[in-house]
């Protein structure tokens, strides 16, 4: 089920409650249970979606409403703001200073597309007057540095890595100080999405984190990940302070809840989304727009 089909069954679900001649229980019933199938469907986790039908069910308490309430707008405001509130954890991400260095450390697995969203990253906020930086602190993966320093002479921003250096947290700070020096405002650091064992690639990020300080951990994730987005993101979240969630292949066939539970996971808000493979297919991501289109 892809995120339009998600927000088609939802819209159906509310019509048909709308079209009741009388708005009782047991129609409320149907529609909360038409939408908790479709967010299911969709791969949004069992205890988000049983949360959210409970909260709802909350607000709206047929019995206090009176007969002059319109029963529909407020259970479809209940419904939007349900589903606001699943994406909005309620605290805005770090956002960096236009001439001031901001270090952004990006983490995700491998193939999540993390190298390709460092580069939308940058040229986003090159094309509004920053001058951003990429360094490569992927020295696990053979090819990782060719292939941030092709996105990034695409792009005309700076890059630093090594053919040679293995110990990535050593090319990190090196990286780092020198944007610093150069006067870069967005040094963005690139990170392995895969290791031999996963506790070794966790381990690798703590002690990246804690040699660059980042003023912000963005988790990248791939939107068709599903159900497995929840625990992917909670693991990072274990090991290094993730701050903002960018989930990358919205233009694919992704069920999309994994993006729900990303949220949930890392109490972090989705910042961007990317929309396919070129460099300007990236959006800033706003939850009420979002929603507002999710449901049509
Ligand atoms: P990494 O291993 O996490 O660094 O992932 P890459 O940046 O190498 O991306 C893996 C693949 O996903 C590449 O083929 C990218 O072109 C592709 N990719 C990344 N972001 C998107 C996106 O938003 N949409 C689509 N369709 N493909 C993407």
């Amino acid at each position: 089920m892809v995120l339009a089909q998600l927000g088609g069954s939802i819209s159906r679900a509310i019509q048909q409650m709308s079209n009741a001649t009388i708005i009782d229980e047991k129609v409320l019933n149907e529609c909360l249970n038409e939408i908790t199938r479709a967010l299911l469907q969709a791969d949004v986790q069992f205890k988000l979606v049983r949360e959210m039908q409970t909260n709802i069910k909350k607000i709206v308490n047929l019995d206090d409403l009176a007969a002059g309430h319109n029963k529909r707008r407020i259970i479809q405001q209940a419904i939007f703001n349900e589903l606001c509130k699943m994406l909005d954890p309620g605290k805005p991400s770090f956002t960096p200073k236009k001439g001031k260095p901001s270090v952004i450390m990006f983490v995700g697995l491998q193939g999540s597309g993390k190298t390709t969203t460092c580069t939308k990253y940058a040229y986003y906020h090159q094309k509004k007057g920053w001058k951003p930086a990429l360094v490569c602190a992927d020295t696990f993966r053979a090819g990782a540095f060719d292939q941030l320093k092709q996105n990034a002479t695409k792009a005309k921003i700076p890059f630093y890595g090594s053919y040679t250096e293995s110990d990535p947290v050593r090319i990190a700070v090196e990286g780092v100080e020198t944007f610093k020096k150069e006067n870069c405002d967005l040094i963005i650091v690139d990170t392995s999405g895969r290791h031999k064992q996963e506790a070794a690639l966790f381990e690798e990020m703590r002690q990246v984190s804690e040699a660059t300080n980042p003023d912000l951990v963005i988790f990248v994730m791939d939107s068709s990940i599903g159900q497995a987005a929840f625990d992917q993101a909670q693991a990072f979240k274990q090991s290094v302070s993730v701050g903002a969630v960018i989930v990358t292949k919205m233009d694919g066939h992704a069920k999309g809840g994994g993006a729900l539970s990303a949220v949930a996971a890392t109490k972090s808000p989705v910042i961007f989304i990317g929309t396919g493979e070129h460099m300007d297919e990236f959006e800033v991501f706003d939850v009420k727009p979002f929603v507002s289109r999710l449901l049509g």
